[in-house]
């Protein structure tokens, strides 16, 4: 019998090396570090994956299954299914005012993560520039350097509510820039954008000729009767900008894998051209339960808006009493406390919060170096967990209080 090995395989070795630079220089994801140390924990309360507690609701599921047992089963369209398309078209011309052609400016993606995904392929060439603003969904720094892009950072801060200013993204263009790219409401910390900022973005990008990319992924989840403009509806904006959205947050779809992006023609056909050779098309059964979503799931998703909206006043109270200064946020599902006033670094708090009071929540680093002294607690959670996690963050703070 052979003896155990304890060295490194040298077959191993000589896999790794196979490795592109490119692919080996990204760290993973800062979200999934931190839940394989979830995993081990035991019986967690979990305030940490941005994804709904909410099944999707129960007549988009039937409409899958429905598409199942009428045997859609095969490729759709590369541009994903007509109906879909305009339906798709139909929907983001009542939110957001403005309209796209459904048979060459759509198209459907497996999420918004594949959609961001072709947008920096085709747009960048290698060593263009994309600013963005930071902290932010973890994807966007290593997709575009994926791209071979450069991302560039506009730091937002908690004295100034997160909001992105045009006067900080005016500072960092460069000959060398070809993208801005928003996301609001943000993840992780929920803001919002000032629509005087917005439209001195819009004049940044016509003025320097740049494309925008807005991820509208939390845009149906706003409170406080706040209204939501897109960018790609500011005068002279549709024609440079590729508006992204999905089903996986308002709709309650994560596991669907469903998106879209909305987009002038020629940047429509250049990110079809990568999806074709890729992906080829979005599963058909999400793409039929996707149009039973925009047609007839307004209900559901005010149903789940509200309950976000309880959730959200409930943490936010409760962890500015338990001392850790926490931002109001105006959208998304996601407080992002203050935790300074415990000494400790990001990571140390949602270390020792899950050793301790075995509640996980994201430490802030993970959506960039200006997430430190943060961390990211997502309140779609059931309600009764959520109350006793914020009593067991409360106690944790009162312990460790500087
Ligand atoms: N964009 C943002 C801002 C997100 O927070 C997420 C997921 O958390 C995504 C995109 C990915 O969405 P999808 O599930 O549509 O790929």
């Amino acid at each position: 019998m052979m003896p155990p090995t304890f060295s490194p395989d040298p077959s191993s070795l000589r896999v790794k090396s196979k490795i592109s630079d490119r692919i080996q220089a990204i760290p993973r994801s800062g979200i999934r570090e931190f839940f394989e140390l979830v995993l081990n924990a035991g019986d967690v309360i979990s305030l940490g994956v941005g994804e709904p507690d909410f099944a999707t609701p129960w007549h988009i599921r039937e409409a899958a299954i429905y598409s199942l047992e009428k045997g859609q089963t095969s490729y759709t369209s590369n541009l994903g299914l007509l109906d879909l398309r305009k339906s798709i078209s139909k929907y983001v011309a009542q939110k957001f005012h403005v309209t796209y052609d459904p048979t060459k400016e759509v198209i459907v993606t497996v999420g918004v993560s594949e959609a961001l995904d072709l947008a920096f392929r085709a747009l960048l060439n290698p060593g263009e520039e994309v600013i963005y603003h930071e902290p932010c969904y973890v994807s966007y720094s290593p997709t575009i350097y994926m791209a071979y892009g450069v991302p560039v950072v506009v730091e937002t801060r908690a004295e100034d509510n997160f909001a992105l200013r045009a006067a900080a993204v005016e500072a960092c263009i460069t000959p060398k820039t070809k993208v801005i790219m928003l996301n609001f409401p943000t993840n992780p910390t929920g803001a919002v954008m000032d629509p005087v900022e917005l439209q001195g973005i819009a004049d940044l990008a016509i003025k320097h000729d740049l494309i925008v990319i807005t991820d509208e992924i939390y845009s149906e989840l706003l409170y406080d009767e706040r209204d939501h403009p897109s960018i790609a509806a500011l005068p002279g904006m549709k024609e440079r900008t590729i508006l992204m959205h999905g089903f996986s947050k308002a709709f309650a779809m994560t596991g669907f894998r469903l998106g879209y992006a909305c987009a002038p023609p020629e940047l429509t056909e250049a990110m079809m051209k990568i999806h074709q050779y890729s992906m080829l098309c979005a599963p058909i059964t999400a793409q039929v339960a996707a149009v039973e979503a925009l047609e007839h799931g307004a209900a559901p998703m005010e149903e789940m808006r509200k309950a976000y909206w309880r959730r959200r006043n409930l943490v936010v109270h409760k962890l500015n009493a338990a001392g850790l200064p926490t931002f109001q946020p105006g959208g998304a599902f996601y407080a992002f406390p203050d935790i300074r006033s415990t000494g400790m670094t990001s990571r140390e708090f949602a270390t020792r919060l899950l050793e301790e009071e075995k509640v996980a929540v994201v430490p802030g680093t993970a959506f960039g170096k200006a997430g430190e002294g943060f961390v990211r607690a997502c309140y779609a959670t059931d309600e009764t967990q959520l109350a006793i996690a914020l009593d067991r963050i409360a106690d944790f703070a009162q312990r460790h209080r500087r």
